[in-house]
């Protein structure tokens, strides 16, 4: 459809007609809302937790308020919206000058860490350079980069523009479904419920976080900095922002069923991913399904030439997979698509970028493992033969 309007007005119309505009009152208001989020980020009391250590030896400490942080901007949200003082559809009507601000923020905020990593760099010697300036500019040089001692980029740019904006979208978009309509669908309630289900467990376990591959391995780059501000809150809310302008009724079977599944794919999400994180907390001093943790003992050298020990785990869930947690959150993006129904593709973009991303993450991953554990890896691979689903992949 798109396309066909495309080749009839020409591209210079087409865009002129149709790309966001920008609008100083929706980049003052988004200026505002990063602001409020910086705030509670630095002044939430917050538990202190402990990071990975990152390929110079660094160990560094987080301040992990998020719930607190979500709480709070979600209680005033509806409490604004509660009193009047706020239409809580005011990000959806607002939407197209605040895509722009994002974007806005995403790219400057990309420049910002480009720079930085050259003039004031946190950690030098956690620095990489590719030799290319795109690819610097990307996937990023530093790797923990830091306002002060606690001011981290990564984790307040994944966490707080990113998904705390997630439900704020959506709820945002569920009022505007009524406002348009009259009603409200039991397909969008379900496709909030699950986002809100991913991101409030995000929250619980953002100490969880601090051990995956965004926080331990990603430079922060084009694909963190604008990937966190843009890519995230604008796609993967993809569904509410569809649902309310084209309300899909599921009969109760179907509603019922995309619940459950939903929920079952959260569920192994959480179960694999806390059998790792324990089993790391432990050092492998601890039981999965009743029995011993089975774990691979692994070494590793950091940059400043220092061996060091590690443990893979081979059983529960992680006996099944390598990356069986990928599988969890794969159950989880279809079933909130599904919920839009089949007839167009649009909503299905979260599912379609979801099963790249793990995908490529998956190689991305055994690459880098390979190269960091060498032989431990290799034997670690034969014990655990498959990747994501046990018999198929
Ligand atoms: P993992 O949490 O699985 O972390 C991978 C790292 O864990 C490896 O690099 C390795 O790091 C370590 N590891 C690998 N195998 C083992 C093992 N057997 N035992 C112990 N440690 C092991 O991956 P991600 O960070 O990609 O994902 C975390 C979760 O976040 C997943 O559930 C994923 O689905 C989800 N996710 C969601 C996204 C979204 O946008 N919605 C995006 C990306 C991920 P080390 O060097 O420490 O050994």
């Amino acid at each position: 459809m798109a396309w066909n309007h495309l080749r009839e007005v020409g591209s210079i119309n087409f865009f002129q007609t149709l790309a966001p505009r920008p609008s100083v009152e929706a980049s003052m208001q988004y200026g505002a809302w990063l602001i409020f989020q910086a705030a509670l980020y630095r002044w939430l009391p917050s538990v202190i937790s402990t990071g990975q250590l990152t390929p110079a030896g660094n160990l560094l400490k987080y301040r992990t308020n998020g719930l607190l942080a979500w709480f709070v901007t979600h209680a005033l949200f509806f409490g604004l919206s509660a009193f009047g003082t706020l239409d809580p559809a005011f990000l959806a009507r607002n939407w197209e000058g605040l895509l722009v601000a994002a974007n806005i923020w995403g790219f400057l905020l990309t420049g910002i860490a480009y720079i930085k990593a050259h003039v004031s760099p946190t950690h030098e010697q956690d620095r990489k350079f590719s030799g290319s300036f795109f690819y610097d500019m990307y996937m990023g040089i530093e790797l923990n980069p830091r306002f002060g001692k606690s001011f981290d980029f990564k984790l307040f740019t994944n966490g707080r523009p990113g998904i705390i904006a997630w439900t704020l979208i959506d709820f945002s978009f569920v009022a505007y479904q009524y406002q348009l309509h009259g009603y409200i669908t039991n397909s969008i309630l379900i496709a909030t419920i699950l986002h809100t289900i991913y991101v409030v467990d995000f929250f619980i376990n953002e100490d969880w976080y601090l051990r995956t591959i965004d926080i331990c391995h990603d430079h922060f780059g084009f694909y963190l900095a604008w990937g966190s501000t843009v890519w995230l809150p604008a796609i993967y809310s993809l569904q509410t922002q569809y649902l309310a302008r084209n309300p899909v009724l599921l009969s109760n079977m179907n509603a019922t069923t995309l619940l459950i599944t939903g929920v079952s794919g959260y569920t192994l999400f959480r179960s694999v991913n806390h059998q790792k994180d324990l089993v790391r907390r432990t050092k492998g001093a601890c039981k999965l399904w009743g029995r011993p943790a089975q774990v691979l003992n692994v070494k590793y050298r950091t940059k400043d030439g220092r061996e060091h020990s590690s443990i893979l785990l081979c059983s529960g869930w992680w006996g099944m997979a390598r990356h069986i947690n990928y599988l969890g959150d794969l159950m989880l993006s279809y079933s909130m698509c599904a919920a839009c129904g089949f007839e167009d593709l649009l909503p299905w973009t979260y599912a379609i970028f979801m099963t790249i991303l793990l995908i490529h993450r998956c190689w991305r991953d055994e690459e880098r493992c390979s190269k960091k554990y060498g032989k431990g890896w290799e034997d670690y691979c034969k014990r655990v033969r498959w990747v994501i689903f046990p018999g198929v992949y």
